[in-house]
């Protein structure tokens, strides 16, 4: 499927060049930790979807592979300009979704540091990629808790997967639970935690 279209982008961010090369996601105004930056919907494509999208930098082309995340029967969640959010392993945003929004695929990057103007606004892809298929990379984000390689929350030893249950997105959450029932029906788990994976074991 061949599609063609303008980067719809939130005033408050804009598209520039990290100092590595990369496009990214960059603030325009200050925010502070706890606030919603933007919110974005997602849409659920074929994998072999093509995808042209036109953004202030240029027409980019989107490698379907690189820049949504893997679900299940060949389809992948394709999040527009937001494909261009890049990894941190001490990201300064993460995703939220608000009760009734899951319908229409729609989530808010919320600040969980302060951020100010001309900060790059990144996230971990940990808490909402299963495996990384198609971009597992070395990450070079240079943080003191850096996971070096990142092939998603699947790859995480399960004391860590233990320690960011609150932090996953729903879709990473049921396939952890799917792939590792048994270690977590016995786990050790906060209140918050556990009820959170109870209705699913
Ligand atoms: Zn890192």
């Amino acid at each position: 499927m061949k599609i063609t279209e303008v980067a719809e982008i939130p005033p408050q961010v804009e598209l520039k060049y990290t100092a590595k090369g990369f496009i990214g996601i960059f603030a325009r105004q200050n925010f502070s930790t706890g606030e919603d930056i933007y919110s974005n919907i997602y849409r659920v494509l074929p994998e072999d979807s093509d995808i042209d999208l036109i953004t202030p930098l240029g027409t980019i082309h989107i490698d379907m592979k690189v820049h949504s995340v893997k679900q299940n029967n060949g389809l992948r969640d394709y999040y527009g300009f937001d494909s261009f959010m890049n990894h941190s392993c001490d990201a300064n945003t993460i995703s939220i979704v608000y009760p009734g929004d899951e319908q229409f695929n729609r989530y808010y990057n919320r600040a969980v540091k302060d951020i100010r103007a001309g900060d790059e606004i990144t996230a971990n892809y940990l808490y909402f990629d299963w495996d990384c298929d198609g971009h597992s990379f070395d990450c070079l984000c240079g943080a003191k808790n850096c996971y070096k390689h990142i092939r998603g929350f699947k790859d995480l030893d399960f004391a860590s997967q233990l320690e960011h249950i609150m932090d996953i997105d729903e879709a990473t959450l049921s396939k952890f639970v799917v792939a590792c029932r048994d270690k977590l029906r016995g786990a050790e788990l906060t209140t918050a935690a556990r009820a959170r994976v109870q209705p699913l074991l």
